[in-house]
């Protein structure tokens, strides 16, 4: 135990000494488990790789802990320097989730286990288990909100919204659409929702027609400038964005801040995914009407007891065997569930769970 221990803090030490990326191994592969994650630039990402390599250290793994800029080729070269230091488990949080069937095979030749993390990795037999929030919901508890919001389900409308979804090479993205569509399109049909800029969504599989590549707050911003400029002329105004996460939202938000969209007046109902903390500071200032809040904390801690099932030999714990078929195989998954938060809810939701401090949100 003393040596478990030991190493543990060795790892964490090692782990806290670099600031870019984390690499606590000592070049053992007895129990060195590889994680790699998207990028650094989404808040998510920074919390969902601290608390899982924290998780995994404190139980006595070494880690190495890559992030690849939301770059498809830096994430399968840090995958395949992992593979080479022959880990017993890859956890993938993937950028593309279809480009990774060749390092893939490498990872299956060693037989390493693979565990694909929040994302699903496509077009490969090679991944053994799928961990993430209920995508599906996410998009489902969107669509919700805004039927409630505006008092759809009262016979309320016409309004007109600007709908958005994620970036096209995330397995996610279309999940939160469909998701979200499944219970909006109705309205779309009935034309009690109508789209001003005439994206065209015939069904739930035209969604790439609205995504936002690389999830870029930059490129929704920019979107939403253009859709306004051309669509919003005489008086029209967005009463409602479909926003499929927190980091669109924040660039539609800016849009509408700099087309002169005003809280308490004309400002639209708008929808979110992370309790990303400029997210949550913009709910508690009205400028974003909800976000679908996943609490990393406890995908981190599924996701480290499924490395020490699959380490120690046990049956691996999932709960879903029929949802994620990745064109190979249907991975066995564990979903956890997302919840709804609003400003009424983040000291109850966000702060009382200690997932933010009062004082991080100015509370
Ligand atoms: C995740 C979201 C996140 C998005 C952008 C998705 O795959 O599930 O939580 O907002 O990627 O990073």
């Amino acid at each position: 135990f003393a040596a478990v221990a030991m190493a543990a803090t060795l790892a964490a030490t090692t782990a806290c000494s670099s600031s870019r990326d984390e690499d606590s191994s000592s070049g053992s592969s007895s129990n060195l488990i590889g994680i790699a994650m998207p990028t650094k630039s989404l808040e998510r990402w920074n919390n969902d790789g601290a608390h899982l390599n924290d998780l995994l250290t404190k139980a006595g793994y070494t880690t190495t802990l890559q992030y690849a800029d939301n770059k498809v080729d830096q994430q399968i070269t840090q995958l395949q320097n992992m593979i080479n230091q022959n880990p017993k488990v890859l956890v993938v949080a993937s950028i593309d989730g279809t480009a990774l069937s060749p390092v893939l095979e490498k990872a299956a030749q060693q037989k390493i286990k693979v565990i694909a993390y929040d994302r699903l990795i496509n077009a490969t037999p090679n991944v053994d288990y799928y961990a993430t929030f209920d995508n599906y919901q996410v998009g489902k508890l969107q669509g919700e909100y805004i039927v409630k919001q505006l008092g759809l389900d009262a016979g309320k409308g016409p309004f007109n919204l600007e709908p958005f979804a994620g970036s096209s090479d995330d397995n996610n993205a279309k999940f939160f659409f469909s998701g979200a569509w499944d219970v909006l399109k109705p309205y779309v049909d009935s034309g009690k929702v109508v789209i001003p800029s005439g994206k065209k969504l015939a069904s739930d599989a035209d969604w790439k027609n609205v995504s936002i590549d690389g999830w870029s707050s930059q490129k929704a911003q920019s979107e939403m400038d253009n859709r306004i400029n051309s669509f919003y002329t005489g008086g029209k105004k967005v009463d409602v964005v479909l926003s499929p996460n927190d980091s669109l939202a924040l660039g539609i938000e800016q849009s509408l801040e700099s087309k002169g969209y005003k809280v308490g007046t004309d400002w639209p109902v708008i929808t979110g995914q992370d309790a990303d903390l400029a997210n949550t500071k913009n709910m508690l200032a009205g400028k974003q009407s909800m976000t679908v809040w996943k609490d990393t904390r406890t995908l981190g801690d599924q996701v480290a007891k499924m490395v020490d099932q699959i380490v120690k030999g046990s049956a691996v714990e999932t709960n879903d065997t029929s949802s994620y078929n990745n064109g190979v195989k249907v991975v066995p998954s564990y979903l956890l569930a997302p919840v709804v938060v609003t400003k009424d809810d983040v000291k109850t939701k966000l702060v009382d769970s200690g997932f933010y401090t009062a004082d991080k949100l100015g509370l």
